[in-house]
């Protein structure tokens, strides 16, 4: 089953809400914060998806990159993650 009503979030979605990206890494479950403003400087006003493609795990050098808002660091409730939500073990 699709759902074809998601939109991708994109940057200057997450800049006007002041969210910075959670970035997870498949392979080894490396993560870290990155702040989407020099992202948004850099590719504009692309999405999650697309900017994803630009990351590498600085950990394993892994590909598998996964991208999500980073609500609960912006203070976010946790009512509004969404099903992509993964949180780390
Ligand atoms: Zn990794």
């Amino acid at each position: 089953m699709r759902k074809a009503s998601v939109k991708p979030v994109r940057l200057g979605w997450l800049v006007e809400r002041r969210l910075n990206l959670w970035v997870w890494c498949e392979g080894c479950s490396h993560h870290k914060v990155v702040p989407t403003e020099p992202l948004h400087e850099k590719f504009g006003n692309a999405t999650i998806y697309e900017v994803k493609h630009k990351f590498r795990c600085a950990q394993c050098g892994g590909r598998e990159i996964f991208l999500r808002p980073d609500w609960h660091g912006a203070g976010w409730t946790r009512g509004v993650v969404s099903k992509h939500d993964k949180l780390p073990e």
